[in-house]
């Protein structure tokens, strides 16, 4: 394998291997370094519509519909015995209206065969030790699956590491979330008893008080994913004992009338803990972060894979614009533009948790378009600043609930 490209790309997930592509199509060489053996498990299998947009314009979305994965037409959100639907069909911003819930390890292997087929180089089962960045050049050190020490020269330095959080990590970026330290555990059932709508759209039911949630995401194959997600201290509780108090919560979960009272674990639960991370800057001199290597807030509203989605190709399109010359804003044309969708879904994962938002959407005469902008938020539509619930997010929640609550 040769030891210079234009870009080196860490982690082969959905921001690594949507960068990629980009940086392909630019006529850029790519080497994309990956710690682990494809196909793998990873969590985050519910897309949004946004999702499609950012396929399409990497020419990825052929390979995703391939897979005929379980499409994804609305959320349904269930609390103390009441159900609201969202159908994206209804969103007011103009766009995809479908999306998919997906294995991910199929996913993200099919997204990376195709990155491969475009003419990316990519060495699986080889982890990152060490990138050197400068202004003129960029070395990456790798291990390969035979303990082979590698050096790379690069031009540029894409982190797509995920959770493994390569360049925060060794560049010191990290700093703590002041969100509060949750943590998930789930695993994947056999759902053989699906009646309703419920049965294709993920299903999300809020308990103790809005501090705990649970998840199902019915996927193609007659399988479904579930999930808790609580505080660190509510879900080490719920974990012990091999997770039993976790398939009581799972095999008596609310609105979905015993789906689930019988289905057969498919693998030992698995626990994840302080998930949310902040971190101090999102680019450098011949590096960007993109996908979880940058924030991670919550999984309630789905959007993890959106972001990877979205960062990792436009941080390749600006990754493109700088190497041919062209001189680029990173804190304005990157960060700018990531931290705006960030901070809209910050005020939604702030308002589901603090009750807001199911004081707006639990409301029996709920106005049709407060509807309508807020299913656009929940398809990953958070860059349509015409959309009043997007442009004014910090506040219109909050005062609307407010409003709701005195009538
Ligand atoms: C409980 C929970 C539920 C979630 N549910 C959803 C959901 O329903 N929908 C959704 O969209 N998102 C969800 N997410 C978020 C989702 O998991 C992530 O946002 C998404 O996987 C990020 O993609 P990525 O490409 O940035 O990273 P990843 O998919 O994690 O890929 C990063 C890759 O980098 C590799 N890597 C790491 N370190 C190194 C190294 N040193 N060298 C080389 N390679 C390395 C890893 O092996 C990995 O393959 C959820 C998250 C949690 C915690």
């Amino acid at each position: 394998m040769k030891n210079n490209y234009d870009v080196v790309v860490i982690g082969a997930g959905p921001a690594g291997a949507i960068a990629s592509s980009r940086l392909l199509q630019a006529g850029l060489s790519v080497l994309v370094i990956e710690k682990m053996e494809f196909p793998r498990f990873v969590i985050g299998e519910s897309l949004l519509p946004q999702c499609m947009n950012y396929l399409e314009k990497a020419d990825l979305l052929d390979c995703v519909k391939d897979l005929k994965s379980q499409v994804k037409s609305g959320v349904v959100f269930y609390h103390e015995n009441e159900r609201c639907d969202f159908l994206f069909k209804d969103k007011y911003t103009e766009g995809w209206d479908y999306t998919y819930q997906v294995k991910r390890a199929e996913f993200d292997h099919a997204l990376i065969k195709e990155v491969e087929k475009k003419g990316a180089n990519v060495t699986f089962k080889s982890e990152v030790t060490d990138v050197k960045t400068s202004k003129e050049s960029q070395f990456v050190y790798y291990t390969d699956g035979e303990g082979v020490k590698h050096e790379i020269n690069c031009r540029f330095v894409i982190d797509a590491s995920g959770y493994g959080r390569v360049l925060p990590r060794l560049f010191d970026l990290e700093i703590p979330s002041d969100l509060t330290s949750r943590g998930a555990i789930f695993t994947h059932l056999v759902d053989d008893k699906r009646t309703d709508q419920a049965a294709e759209n993920i299903f999300v039911n809020a308990f103790n008080n809005n501090s705990a949630w649970v998840w199902s995401i019915p996927f193609s194959d007659g399988t479904s994913s579930v999930g808790v997600v609580g505080n660190d201290e509510f879900i080490k509780e719920i974990s012990e004992d091999s997770g039993d108090k976790f398939q009581e919560i799972v095999r008596t979960f609310p609105g979905l009338d015993g789906r689930y009272a019988e289905s057969k674990f498919l693998f030992e639960p698995k626990t994840i803990l302080g998930y949310s991370i902040g971190i101090k800057q999102l680019h450098g001199e011949g590096f960007v972060l993109c996908g979880n290597s940058t924030e991670f807030l919550d999984p309630i509203f789905s959007s993890g894979v959106m972001f990877a989605l979205a960062s990792g190709s436009e941080a390749a399109d600006l990754v493109v614009k700088e190497l041919s010359g062209e001189k680029v804003d990173w804190d304005k044309e990157y960060d700018e533009f990531l931290l705006h969708g960030v901070s809209v879904f910050r005020s939604y994962v702030d308002a589901w948790y603090n009750g807001n938002l199911h004081t707006i959407i639990f409301e029996e005469d709920g106005q049709e378009d407060f509807k309508r902008q807020i299913c656009s938020v929940l398809a990953g539509y958070v860059w349509d600043m015409s959309n009043p619930f997007v442009k004014k997010h910090k506040n219109l929640l909050k005062t609307l609930a407010k409003v709701i609550e005195i009538r």
